[in-house]
């Protein structure tokens, strides 16, 4: 086994996940199976509980974990399926070694952090609960280079660099920030930062250099020579259009064969890349745009990740570029959504909690509705669809989701039952992929082009089932239903030209090579729409 590791140094945000990616894509494309893993060191156990504004999108994997927005780029890139393995906090390490001390599994020992919780770090780090083999294990360290929090995971990166002597490649992401009054690029903080690693008995095998200008090579010969670095280990990373160009721009300076000749692996002639470039291509090739409109809550960027990543691949594949407009629920009401959605051909109702900005989804939803404009609502966009059919279709004026108001007669939306005593909030929602029928014939089955499928969730409330006929009758079909459970898993209304709601979160499982169906027929929906 081969262990890459990732640090940042110098400033957070540089794009440690979009490397990691791309090395993870590179990797395979010389035929090397990998994982990726991203730890973290914050106290939260896992990132489930923090609100978007902290940190960015929950993404959630196959087997019912709330992880890192990262892991979402593991699977766009690479394909691979992430699992609850992939994702660990300081919080999660630390509540590991204490249990097992309350247990007793240490009688008599005092416990330390080193190497009582560098050990836990290291067991993670070689997956050993993961049944599965790789040829290359990346892991990827949050924060950047000097925090505190991080110490106890480069202790360990130190130990299994000295006990896998050859099996393991440090990279370091750095900053090079330009100067402007001075016209100069600056690689001090870089300088700075490999020397803090050293003094941690870290070298840096491969330094990955950000920058928004071009790095002459002067400037790389001094940073490499500087950092203790072979030349041909420093590569930069500029400012590209697309994340999606980063593992070609790394391809072209030799980040592949550096890692694989520091290894001692064999390097393909000709790495497989060609679905990639395809894309790449592709996507540069679409000239004429389609606009979606976004109504969310959350004006952070990285909040809804997943869904504008997905959006773009969809587009892609449509011949088009996706220009997201972002708007904001809170603020959209009745008199003014004409104007705020003007122009648009299509829009998703964005997932969310709690109270602020849900009457604005609402809003939306109706507007898409009865103006027949493509509308897709995720998860609670779903449920405010739901909502708002309830109120201006079957005539229940105060119809609402039991999360919103409580006291509700028409409570179309309501917790389910197994939730209803859960106090505790980490980890407890309705997490994870489960299966969904599709009914016959109808949007949702066409689209999907399968009966049964498997989609992921994130949710603790629920259609109400007492009011699924009144739904089917007034024109609102349940065409996505779990098998086992009987729970509502999509709307649609046949007669407009793409109304559909998916209790699930289909954008964790778009990537760059298996777009999702759900948002490919939109955009093409959208699109078509747009033209007629
Ligand atoms: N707040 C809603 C629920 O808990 C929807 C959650 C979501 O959109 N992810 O059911």
């Amino acid at each position: 086994m081969k262990y890459i590791f990732v640090t940042g140094g110098v400033v957070s945000s540089l794009g440690k996940g979009i490397i990691s990616s791309s090395i993870g894509k590179l990797l395979q494309a010389h035929g090397y199976s990998i994982t990726i893993q991203k730890f973290d060191p914050y106290i939260n156990v896992d990132p489930g509980t923090l609100n978007p504004y902290e940190h960015g999108e929950c993404y959630v994997t196959e087997d019912g974990m709330e992880t890192d927005l990262d892991l979402g780029h593991y699977e766009r890139f690479t394909n691979i399926r992430t699992t609850r393995g992939n994702s660990v906090t300081t919080g999660r390490i630390y509540s590991t070694v204490i249990e097992k001390e309350r247990r007793g599994d240490y009688l008599g020992k005092t416990i330390q952090v080193v190497p009582h919780i560098t050990d836990e770090i290291k067991r993670r780090i070689r997956r050993e609960d993961d049944p599965e083999k790789y040829d290359f294990i990346i892991t990827e360290i949050g924060g950047t280079i000097g925090d505190i929090e991080s110490m106890p995971f480069l202790e360990a990166i130190r130990q299994m660099r000295w006990e896998n002597p050859g099996n393991v490649v440090c990279l370091h992401l750095t900053y090079i920030p330009y100067l402007k009054a001075a016209d100069e690029l600056k690689t001090k903080p870089t300088q700075h930062s490999v020397k803090e690693m050293q003094g941690l008995g870290l070298q840096p095998d491969i330094l990955v250099l950000r920058t928004e200008k071009h790095l002459g090579d002067e400037l790389m010969h001094k940073v490499a020579s500087f950092c203790n670095v072979d030349r041909d280990c420093v590569v930069q990373s500029e400012d590209l259009p697309s994340i999606y160009e980063v593992p070609v721009a790394m391809q072209d300076q030799g980040l592949d064969r550096a890692i694989l000749r520091k290894l001692g692996l064999p390097a393909e002639e000709k790495p497989a890349l060609k679905g990639w470039k395809d894309f790449l291509a592709r996507r540069a090739s679409a000239v004429s745009t389609v606009k979606i409109a976004l109504v969310g809550k959350y004006e952070l960027q990285d909040a809804y990740k997943s869904i504008r990543e997905s959006l773009q691949h969809a587009g892609v594949y449509n011949d088009r570029k996706v220009e997201i407009r972002f708007v904001n629920s809170e603020f959209l009401t009745m008199e003014n959504v004409e104007e705020k959605l003007a122009g648009i051909s299509g829009m998703v109702i964005c997932p969310g909690f709690g109270q602020r900005g849900t009457e604005g989804k609402v809003v939306a939803a109706w507007y898409g509705r009865t103006r027949d404009i493509p509308t897709f609502g995720i998860c609670f966009g779903m449920q405010m669809m739901v909502v708002e059919f309830a109120r201006n279709v079957l005539g229940y004026a105060d119809a609402d989701s039991s999360e919103i108001n409580p006291a509700t007669t028409h409570n179309v939306i309501d917790i389910m039952e197994e939730q209803k005593n859960i106090t505790r909030m980490g980890g407890t929602m309705r997490l994870g992929a489960y299966p969904c029928r599709l009914k016959e014939g109808s949007l949702a089955a066409g689209v999907y082009g399968c009966p049964e499928i498997s989609e992921r969730h994130r949710h603790r409330y629920e259609f109400n089932n007492a009011y699924r006929e009144e739904f089917e009758a007034a024109g609102m079909k349940c065409t996505g239903i779990n098998p086992k459970a009987d729970l509502v898993e999509i709307v649609e209304i046949p007669g407009l030209k793409w109304y559909i709601a998916a209790q699930f979160h289909p954008e964790y499982r778009s990537t760059v090579l298996k777009p999702h169906p759900l948002f490919m027929s939109f955009v093409k929906a959208a699109i078509e729409s747009s033209e007629k």
